[in-house]
């Protein structure tokens, strides 16, 4: 029997594991957690699935991908539909027509695009080239002002101008009245939590799982053990740093449980000004329609990232992606191990792209 070792048992490892289970590989699992599943994490808190690393909801518009997931669990129709608080002035999210009239009083949609277009003008014509660039070309100076700019800083903890602009083109810009946050054929939240999937993953007599286990700690014999490696870690960690540090951004979670049964009346909102330090509370029932006497939220301070804080999202700007091409050259270089996920591919993946990378890496390399 050959032998795998997956490092981090994250939706990417998970995955990894039980393909090559399937394919007759003794699999041997390694986290340095306490817990399998990585960001996607959710455990029940009075009653509640409670998402211990920020809010996770599915979305794809890949019907195998889709297909994939449903196998693991049954999902809900919730739809994600943010709402932005500026300074007390409360904003559907994405940007669309009820922004649009809430903040112009616009009616109809070629309104909403004559107002925008005039604010558009401040960039003379002028392709994007940054985060700030990009967003006033696509929805105007003052919903950049309002809604973007404060936010996205406190997010990534560097100005607009000095971010790429592929980050904002992630939500989209609509000129219907549709809350909608993703454009996604599908789109719902696991009924009875995300960890579920990932125990169903693991679940099979080829795989054993290992927790509280650094890789660090024994790279040498990990590696000497086994016949393939699936690495889902930081990828210039791997490498000890050799062509220098890739940057991260992380944050600080802080947990309430209270004594009410709603707080803020919806899922997800978005702190859009400077002065509050957390950029959005998670209230974790409305996930799922829960209807519980009492509720948890979540504040999301966004932070530095040091050796000694997660990893939550790679910065793909200039600098850290040439850097990061070091890397996966020297990566390809190698057929033992395998590098993949969001901190070995340093890629911004949701959880649809997770699943669409690992299936396919497993089907060219088991
Ligand atoms: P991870 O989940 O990070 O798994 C990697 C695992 O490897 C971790 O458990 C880690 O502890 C372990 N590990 C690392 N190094 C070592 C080592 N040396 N030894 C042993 N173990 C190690 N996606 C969506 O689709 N929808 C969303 O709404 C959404 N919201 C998000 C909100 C937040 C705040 C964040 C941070 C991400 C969000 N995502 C969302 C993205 C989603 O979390 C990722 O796509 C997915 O979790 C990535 O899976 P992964 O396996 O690559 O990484
Ligand atoms: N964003 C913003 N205002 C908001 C929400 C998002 O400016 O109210 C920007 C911000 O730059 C953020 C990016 O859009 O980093 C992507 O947002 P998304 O909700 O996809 O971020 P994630 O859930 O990955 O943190």
């Amino acid at each position: 029997m050959k032998k795998i070792l997956i490092v981090g048992a994250g939706l990417f490892g998970s995955i990894y594991a039980s393909e090559a289970a399937k394919k007759g590989y003794q699999v041997k699992v390694i986290e340095k957690r306490d817990h399998i599943a990585g960001n996607i994490y959710t455990k029940e808190v009075e009653g509640i699935q409670f998402h211990q690393y920020g809010a996770h909801i599915f979305h794809t518009s890949e019907k195998k991908i889709w297909n994939y997931i449903n196998q693991f669990a049954e999902f809900n129709r919730y739809t994600n539909s943010p709402v932005a608080n500026y300074k007390g002035e409360m904003y559907n999210l994405p940007f669309n027509m009820n922004t649009f009239n809430k903040l112009w009083g616009v009616i109809t949609p070629d309104e909403a695009k004559a107002k925008i277009e005039e604010q558009r003008a401040v960039l003379n014509g002028k392709e994007p080239e940054n985060l700030e660039e990009q967003a006033i070309s696509l929805v105007g100076k003052d919903i950049y002002e309002k809604l973007i700019k404060d936010y996205t800083e406190k997010q990534w903890g560097r100005p607009c101008t000095e971010l790429p602009a592929f980050i904002i083109k992630r939500l989209p810009v609509r000129f219907t009245y549709d809350n909608n946050y993703f454009n996604d054929r599908f789109q719902g939240i696991p009924i009875g939590g995300y960890t579920q999937i990932v125990e169903k993953m693991l679940d099979h007599p080829n795989i054993e799982v290992h927790l509280n286990t650094d890789f660090f700690a024994d790279k040498e014999r990990y590696e000497r053990e086994a016949d393939k490696v699936v690495y889902t870690g930081m990828i210039d960690q791997y490498y000890e740093f050799k062509y220098g540090e890739l940057e991260y951004r992380s944050l600080r979670f802080e947990h309430e449980v209270l004594d009410q049964e709603n707080y803020q009346g919806n899922a997800v909102i978005n702190y859009t000004d400077s002065e509050t330090a957390f950029t959005r509370i998670i209230e974790h029932k409305h996930f799922e329609y829960g209807t519980q006497e009492k509720t948890i939220i979540t504040r999301e301070y966004p932070a530095d990232w040091t050796r000694d804080n997660e990893p939550y999202y790679p910065i793909n700007d200039k600098k850290n992606n040439e850097m990061y091409r070091k890397y996966a050259k020297e990566a390809r270089n190698q057929d033992k191990i395998i590098f993949g996920g969001r901190l070995g591919m340093y890629q911004y993946f949701d959880m649809d792209k997770v699943i669409g990378a690992a299936l396919y890496s497993a089907s060219k390399n088991l």
